[in-house]
């Protein structure tokens, strides 16, 4: 019994969070974002600046530049050593399914991005918002890390594994997950 204890801490040792920055983010964003993710997720959260030429990735028939390529891309520059990476972009990604995402993960899997692109009040109009911005990409870094960690998408309004569509969705729910999502979290690690 001892001995699972000790292995099973030994593992969360080894766990670690990278997000990697793609574009003009701010580094003080970037550290904010990642001091208000770690406690959420429980594991050490570190920040990197990603480059790569975007244009590779770039639909021109769509404007928008391919998600599941750059998970792929994610995946095997940055996921080695156990390490659940999320790649944080400012563009606007498509899967060819659907019209946009706002970010995608590979189900308990190393890798996932998240934009801020449809996030931003000022594509719908409103006045930009700079600390509503910042909840909404840390809801959605934690929901990406969460299907890495085995978790599906919850049908409790203010889980942050709720699925978003449209941006009120993001609103609506939290940055936090529900009692049930947090048990199975637990039991996956
Ligand atoms: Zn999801
Ligand atoms: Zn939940």
């Amino acid at each position: 019994m001892k001995e699972q204890d000790n292995c099973k801490i030994f593992q969360l040792d080894k766990q670690r969070i990278l997000l990697v920055s793609f574009g003009q983010f701010e580094k003080k964003f970037l550290h904010k974002i990642a001091a208000a993710v770690q406690p959420v997720i429980g594991l050490p959260v570190d920040i990197e600046s990603g480059y790569t030429d975007l244009s590779k990735y770039y639909d021109p028939a769509r404007r928008q530049y391919d998600g599941n390529r750059l998970i792929h891309f994610i995946h095997s520059e940055y996921a080695f050593d156990k390490r659940k990476v999320i790649g944080l972009f400012q563009v606007d990604l498509f899967i060819p399914i659907l019209t946009y995402i706002i970010g995608q993960a590979i189900y308990k899997g190393n890798a996932g991005v998240v934009s801020f692109f449809r996030l931003k009040n000022e594509l719908y109009g409103l006045k930009k918002d700079d600390n509503l911005l910042f909840e909404r990409f840390v809801k959605e870094i934690v929901h990406e890390l969460g299907h890495t960690m085995g978790l599906i998408h919850c049908y409790s309004t203010i889980c942050v594994m709720r699925s978003s569509t449209y941006i009120e969705d993001v609103d609506q729910k939290e940055a936090h997950f529900c009692s049930k999502c947090r048990q199975k979290l637990d039991e996956e690690r």
